[in-house]
């Protein structure tokens, strides 16, 4: 099976994830999954931590506010989102703007590890420390009880089943509209990150 098609076959399997506790939510709602999007060819995968509103309005990742900031750090480093694939580690949306449970991350990862291994990034870049945490115990990293305060900005080499990945731990763009002085270090992370490509 090519790229397109395997990642087309994990989009089948989450919208037809009626064993998920957030099923109903999202058929209540008249919400949609959101599986994720970009090149399947793409050297650089970013996973954020589960889709807020606007994302399971429209089914796409990243599309409301900390996406905008998103989309103008990839700008602003001479890259567009079609080039780069975006993800969550939890494909649907939490009721309210809660955190996913540990049984949403368990159901849901196997999806995320198939997307890695489909398109094989160089570099992951999580967003945010819920995503940093579940790949650091994935790839069972010595840095896993680390604070993402020491870790962002920092390449990271784990060994996945394809060869060697970088994993580069950044803050979430949400964490900026909190705590601006995130700001600059979130921008120097992302040209940081960009080189490695
Ligand atoms: N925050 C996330 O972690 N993921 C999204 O898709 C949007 C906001």
């Amino acid at each position: 099976m090519n790229k397109i098609d395997a990642l087309s076959q994990i989009v089948t399997e989450v919208n037809d994830l009626t064993d998920s506790p957030l099923y109903s939510y999202r058929k209540e709602n008249g919400y949609y999954p959101v599986p994720g999007e970009g090149d399947s060819e793409a050297g650089l995968l970013f996973i954020g931590e589960a889709p807020g509103k606007l994302e399971a309005e429209t089914g796409r990742p990243f599309v409301g506010r900390a996406g905008k900031d998103l989309d103008a750090l990839l700008e602003a480093n001479g890259l567009e989102r079609k080039e780069v694939f975006i993800t969550n580690i939890v494909k649907d949306r939490p009721p309210g703007n809660r955190a996913p449970t540990k049984a949403e991350i368990k159901l849901y990862a196997p999806f995320l590890i198939r997307q890695i291994e489909i398109i094989q990034p160089k570099v992951i870049a999580t967003l945010g420390r819920c995503s940093m945490e579940f790949m650091l115990t994935h790839f069972d990293l010595p840095e896993k009880h680390e604070k993402i305060g020491a870790l962002h900005g920092q390449p990271l080499s784990a060994f996945l089943s394809y060869g060697n990945v970088i994993l580069f731990p950044l803050y979430h763009p949400a964490a900026i509209f909190y705590n601006r002085k995130l700001e600059p270090e979130l921008a120097a992370d992302f040209t940081k990150l960009v080189s490695l490509l």
